[in-house]
């Protein structure tokens, strides 16, 4: 999903066919439509692509070791969650041990999540989702309508900020 709303599908597709090679037997045609240089920037582009979305994951799901699970279910190295108590009995680079690429993605995740960019994105999501909440035409509390932009209900007069 990260990929998706960062809109990374195209230069994934593209990188992707680069990778399997595809771009080779397109020169041999006479397609030769990505340079050597070009096509280094966007593989290049592509690895940092995954720290992107591994980021929007951590913001969409607001835990690391959530991002850690997913991470882990998907390159096959685990079928559970992983979880603090497995961070603290496994150690988390233990797990991904055999996987160098994932493990440097996970440390990303995890050194991500205590900075304060990451704080901040975290502030003004709440910071949204409150005023989303208090600007609808229903009460969050009582579900009577109310005027979309009254700061108290009418009905059961609980502030909606
Ligand atoms: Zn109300």
């Amino acid at each position: 999903m990260g990929h998706i709303k960062s809109r990374h599908l195209l230069y994934h597709s593209l990188a992707n066919m680069i990778a399997q090679g595809v771009g080779i037997s397109a020169s041999f045609a006479g397609l030769n439509l990505i340079s050597t240089p070009m096509r280094l920037a966007l593989l290049a582009w592509h690895r940092e692509s995954e720290f992107s979305a591994d980021r929007a994951a951590l913001i969409a799901s607001g835990n690391p070791y959530h991002v850690a699970s997913m991470l882990a279910m998907l390159g096959g190295i685990s079928n559970r969650p992983i979880s603090e108590s497995t961070s603290l009995l496994e150690g988390i680079a233990n797990v991904f041990m055999s996987h160098p690429i994932l493990k440097e993605r996970v440390n990303a995740v995890f050194r991500f999540s205590n900075s304060e960019e990451y704080s901040s994105i975290v502030r003004k999501s709440n910071y949204r989702r409150m005023l989303s909440n208090a600007f609808t035409p229903i009460c969050q509390f009582c579900g009577s309508p109310k005027a979309i932009e009254a700061i108290f209900c009418p009905e059961c007069r609980k502030s909606q900020a």
